[in-house]
Order: structure tokens, then C-alpha cells, then sequence
């Protein structure tokens, strides 16, 4: 089978490799979509420190069973499945408390077990055991399906956060993931969903799809101000940052309102990872700040259920599509800032 084996930064080739035989514990599917994200880009170019290359990459997978192992109940030939990408052990005290997403000994898909970028995938006993296999509803596409993880990644932020019917939120970062935060705020019934970025032409590209209530260019007008005039002059309730920008986490905790909430959805790089955070503001203000990691099981599932149910739609943030043979272009294009999602189809 062909698959895109990443050999080091900058290094990932379309190469033949023999196709993968499951055990009994584990399924064969044949791969009909792999969405790509900011990860695949940063693994593209600096590598990541729980990926050994060689590796086949890509966890945003979708595809249509192909063999089951002896050892697999529930599951036949033909299904169509959406994988989770970060795999809780399912036994250790985050887990068992209902904190997967923390859990210590995750594991992930594309990194310790081959990915999606590749025409079969076997789907490990890892992932099974913890009901990491979700079916796809017949209403929605391979491609839609692709975008379930981010997607869950998103909601497990925003129920953290509890985004609820009377907030106002501010996101900011206008890429794939900030248009999937603006998507799930309108679902969970926020009154005011807001969006900034940096990047005015990516701003104004992801506007145009995601349709918040107010768009803000950060290089043009001073967000501090601006997100006053839109909101009482409180500011908001809640703030998102799905950038990897130290100035917008430290920004976000300046402009909340008093008695707000900060999510820090997007990470630093590990190697500026410090900010600087006025902490009478979050002692005055009682502002409470938030972190987010991947999704648990569970939300892959109930994040396929709100594409299923049209609370979140996905298709429209597919701006590019590329067969693997292209999946170079696939990672340019989320490099360019030119795409929303991209995915890639085996
Ligand atoms: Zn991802
Ligand atoms: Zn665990």
C-alpha cells in the first residue's frame, strides 16, 4: 500500500510499504479521509517529542472496515469509523475519575502507532479497548467524520469551561480550531460569539465561513478596546485563546470581564513556554484561567453526534481536499494559513 512515512523534520515521502495485517485484538480499515492540522505542520518541521521517526503520521481518520480481528465484538466488516487520536490508558486514577484527556500514559495515533496517511491503517487493541472506534452516522461524509477529533478537542475545552446561554466569547485565533470554537459556542447557546486574529486576511477568510457576531484585526484596531464597545464595556465572559501566542494568553486575561474565564486552548512552544500574568487581575477580578488537552473518547463520539445533528457543521471549513500523493500540498496549505481544514483522501 502507499502511505507518507515521515522520516525527520522536513522529511515526508509517499513510499510503498507492505499492507498491514491486524491481529485478533485488533481491526483493518481501509482509510477514506485524514484531515491535517497545526500538529502535522509543527511534526513537519521540528519533529515532536513522543514520534520516533520512521513513522506514518496523520490522527484525524476516518475509513471503512475492512477486516475484524477473531478477538473484536461489535464491529463488522463494511462499517464506516471515525478513530479517536489520543489514547487514554482507561485504567489509571485520571482515567478512572473521568479525566482521560490527562491521562499520563496516553498514547496517540500517528505518533506510537502508525497513522492515517495511508490507504490501510490498523486500529490498534489500545484504541478498541477504551471504545476509541466510533460509527460513522449515514448522514455524514468520511471527510465531515475527519474532523470529529479536533472538533471533540474544541468541546472538551468548552465544557471545562461550562459555555452556556448569557456568555459572551471571545476567540482568539482565527484558524481551523478558533472556527470550530466559534461553531461550538453558537451551539452550546452563548449570546455573543466574537473572533480575532492577528492575520487580517485569515481573519477575514474564516469571518466570511464562521460568521461571528463581530470580527476584530488585531493589526488594525486595538482588540482591548474594541471588544469593550461590544460588550457593555465588561468585556467578555469567556476568552479562548486557540493561538500559540504568549501576547494573546496574557492579552485574554487582561480583557476578561471581572468574574470571567480563560481557556489557554492553544499551547507555547516548549521552549518559551513562561508568560507574564498580572495576578491581581485574576485576584481583584476573581478570574478563573482554564487549560485544555485533546478529547477523551467519549467526546469523539458525542462531537460526531453534533456534526450528525447539523449543531455543528464542518463541511464548509473543508476548503481544500488532496489525494495522498499531494499530502506535501496538504501540509503547505496549513503552513500558508491559505486553508481552513485540508483533507487529505487515500
Ligand atoms: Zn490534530
Ligand atoms: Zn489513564
Amino acid at each position: 500500500m502507499k502511505a507518507a512515512l515521515y522520516s525527520g523534520p522536513q522529511d515526508l515521502k509517499i513510499i510503498e510499504v507492505p499492507t498491514p495485517t491486524p491481529g485478533d485484538k485488533e481491526i483493518l480499515i481501509r482509510v477514506h479521509s485524514c484531515a491535517t492540522c497545526g500538529t502535522d505542520a509543527k511534526i513537519y518541521n521540528h519533529g515532536h517529542p513522543r514520534l520516533k521517526p520512521p513513522q506514518i503520521i496523520g490522527h484525524e481518520i476516518a475509513g471503512e472496515i475492512v477486516t475484524v480481528g477473531k478477538e473484536v465484538t461489535g464491529y463488522a466488516v463494511g462499517d464506516r469509523v471515525q478513530v479517536i487520536a489520543a489514547i487514554p490508558c482507561g485504567t489509571c486514577w485520571l482515567c478512572t475519575s473521568g479525566r482521560m484527556t490527562i491521562c499520563g500514559n496516553q498514547l496517540s495515533m500517528g505518533y506510537q502507532f502508525p497513522g492515517g496517511f495511508a490507504e490501510f491503517m490498523v486500529i490498534p487493541h489500545e484504541v478498541i479497548r477504551v471504545a476509541g472506534v466510533n460509527k460513522i452516522p449515514a448522514n455524514i461524509s468520511y471527510d465531515e467524520a475527519a474532523v470529529t477529533e479536533p472538533l471533540a478537542c474544541v468541546l472538551n475545552a468548552q465544557r471545562i469551561l461550562d459555555v452556556k446561554k448569557g456568555d459572551t466569547v471571545l476567540v482568539m485565533g482565527a484558524g481551523p480550531i478558533g472556527c470550530l470554537h466559534v461553531r461550538v459556542a453558537r451551539a452550546l447557546g452563548a449570546d455573543k460569539v466574537f473572533l480575532a486574529d492577528i492575520n487580517g486576511g485569515r481573519l477575514k477568510k474564516s469571518a466570511s465561513v464562521v460568521k461571528p457576531d463581530a470580527s476584530f484585526d488585531m493589526s488594525e484596531v486595538k482588540l482591548e478596546e474594541a471588544i469593550l464597545a461590544v460588550t457593555d464595556g465588561h468585556g467578555p465572559s469567556i476568552i479562548i485563546t486557540a493561538a500559540p501566542a504568549a501576547k494573546a494568553q496574557e492579552l485574554a486575561i487582561s480583557m476578561v470581564a471581572p468574574g470571567g474565564k480563560v481557556s489557554f486552548f492553544g499551547g507555547l512552544p516548549k521552549d518559551a513556554p513562561f508568560i507574564q500574568c498580572d495576578a491581581n487581575i485574576v485576584h481583584y477580578k476573581e478570574v478563573t484561567l482554564y487549560g485544555a488537552n485533546g478529547s477523551s473518547p467519549q467526546q469523539n463520539l458525542d462531537a460526531l453526534n453534533l456534526i450528525a445533528s447539523g449543531k455543528v457543521k464542518v463541511s464548509d471549513l473543508i476548503t481544500h481536499k488532496v489525494s495522498l500523493d499531494n499530502v506535501q500540498d496538504a501540509i503547505d496549505a496549513v503552513l500558508s494559513g491559505d486553508a481552513i481544514k485540508v483533507v487529505v483522501n487515500p
